[in-house]
C-alpha cells in the first residue's frame, strides 16, 4: 500500500528561501510510485497552509498566493479525527508519516518535533531532544565539551548581561578569548546573524548584530580553518559519508557565499589525508550520538591551516537539501542516490517510531 506523506516547508526562521527549495527538490525527486505526497508550507508569519502544485512555485515562493486557503491541517489528535488535511469538498487525505523540510527556528529546533510527537505520527529526522540541542550553539558545545571532543575557545553572554554591563562582558570575553572572534546568535543558522570581529569595537557591533536574532549570543576564538563536512545517517546504527569540503567564496562562509554568490566550491571527496578522514568520520557519528540523533546530520569541523588540530564546529539536523546540497551529495559520492537517501530517511522514521512505542 502506498504511503501517505506530508513534506512541510518554508517557515518562521531566516532560513525559510533555503526550506523553498530543500523542499522543492525533495517532492521532485521522491518515489511517486512509493509514495502519495502532500505539501504544506508554513509562511513567514507562520501561518500554515495547504498547497497542491508544482515545485517551482514552492520555489519562487508562488505557492502562498496559489495555496488551498479553505483546506485545514489536522495535527492535534482529536477524537474521531485523522491526523490529515480535510478539503472545504468533503475529501480528507490521511497523513501516514511527516517530512518536515524545515531549517533553523521553530523547524530545527525541536518545537515542531514537539508537535509531531503530541500527534503521534513519524517524522524524518532528529527527535526533540537531538533538534534542541543541535540548533543552540552554546548548549551543544557544553555537550561536546563533556565528550571530549575538541572545538575552538567560547564564551556566551545573554542580551540582559551585555545590557547591564558592556564593559565587564567585554573584559571576560577579551580575558578568555583572542582576536579575530566570530559573533553568533546561540540558535539559527544559515549564517545570519554572525560576524567577524578583529577587535574591541567590531566586537561591539557583531554582539549588538548577533543580539538581533536571539537573546543568547556565542563569541568563539575564529582559527585560520579549512572547512570540513560530513554526513551520517541512521538510528541506533550509523553511518558516517565520505568527507568534502567547502571553499568559501569570500572571507568566511557566510549567506552570501552559501547561497547567492554561486563560487563558493564544494570538494567532494575532500583532498584530505585518510588519517584525518577517519577522525572526522568517528568524531561525526560520536557527536550524532551524544546528542541522541536519529535520521540523518550533517556535522561541521575546521581544521586548522596551521596546526591541522581538527575541531568540531556544529551538527546541524536538518541540513540543507537540495540535490546539489553537500548532505545528499557526500551520500551520493559514497553510493546512495538522492532519491534512495529520501526513501531511507523515511524508512528510518517509521523504524524510529515503532521502536518509541
Ligand atoms: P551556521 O550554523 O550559521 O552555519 P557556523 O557556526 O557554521 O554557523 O558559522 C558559519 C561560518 O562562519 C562557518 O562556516 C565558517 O566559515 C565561519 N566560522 C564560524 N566560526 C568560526 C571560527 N570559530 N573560526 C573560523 N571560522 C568560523
Ligand atoms: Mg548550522
Ligand atoms: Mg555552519
Amino acid at each position: 500500500m502506498k504511503k501517505n506523506i506530508a513534506i512541510i516547508f518554508g517557515g518562521k526562521s531566516g532560513e525559510h528561501e533555503v526550506s523553498l527549495s530543500s523542499a522543492s527538490s525533495i517532492y521532485n525527486h521522491i518515489d511517486k510510485e512509493k509514495y502519495n505526497v502532500y505539501t504544506i508550507g508554513i509562511t513567514k508569519e507562520g501561518n500554515w497552509l495547504y498547497y497542491e502544485g508544482s515545485c517551482e512555485n514552492i520555489k519562487n515562493g508562488k505557492w502562498v498566493e496559489l495555496a488551498n486557503k479553505d483546506a485545514k491541517i489536522n495535527l492535534i489528535p482529536t477524537q474521531g479525527e485523522k491526523i490529515g488535511i480535510s478539503l472545504s469538498n468533503g475529501v480528507f487525505h490521511e497523513i501516514d508519516i511527516i517530512f518536515p523540510v524545515l531549517h533553523g527556528p521553530y523547524g530545527e529546533d525541536g518545537s515542531i518535533q514537539g508537535l509531531f510527537e503530541i500527534s503521534n505520527i513519524p517524522y524524518v529526522g532528529c527527535g526533540v531532544l537531538s533538534s534542541s540541542v543541535g540548533m543552540d550553539k552554546i548548549i551543544c558545545k557544553k555537550i561536546f565539551k563533556e565528550m571530549g571532543l575538541s572545538q575552538v575557545k567560547f564564551e556566551y553572554v545573554t542580551r540582559y548581561e551585555f545590557v547591564k554591563n558592556v564593559q565587564d562582558s567585554i573584559n571576560n570575553i577579551e580575558r578568555n578569548i583572542n582576536y579575530p572572534m566570530f559573533v553568533k546568535p546561540a540558535n539559527l543558522g544559515s549564517s545570519v546573524g554572525i560576524s567577524k570581529a578583529k577587535n574591541k569595537d567590531e566586537l561591539i557591533l557583531a554582539i549588538n548584530e548577533a543580539l538581533r536574532y536571539d537573546y543568547r549570543v556565542i563569541i568563539e576564538e575564529g582559527i585560520n580553518a579549512r572547512e570540513i563536512e560530513v554526513s551520517v545517517l541512521g538510528n541506533e546504527d550509523v553511518s558516517a559519508s565520505i568527507v568534502g569540503e567547502i571553499i568559501p567564496a569570500k572571507e568566511f562562509y557566510d549567506y552570501e557565499a552559501k547561497y547567492i554568490n554561486a563560487s563558493s566550491k564544494l570538494l567532494i571527496p575532500a583532498p584530505i589525508d585518510d588519517d584525518i578522514i577517519k577522525k572526522v568520520q568517528d568524531m561525526a557519528i560520536k557527536a550524532f550520538k551524544g546528542i541522541d540523533g536519529c535520521g540523518l546530520a550533517r556535522v561541521d569541523f575546521f581544521i586548522d591551516k596551521d596546526t591541522t588540530e581538527i575541531y568540531i564546529n556544529e551538527i546541524n539536523t536538518m541540513p540543507g537539501f537540495t540535490n546539489i546540497s553537500m548532505y545528499p551529495k557526500l551520500w551520493e559520492a559514497s553510493g546512495i542516490e538522492y532519491k534512495d537517501l529520501i526513501d531511507k530517511l523515511i524508512t528510518l522514521a517509521v523504524e524510529k517510531f515503532e521502536q518509541k512505542k
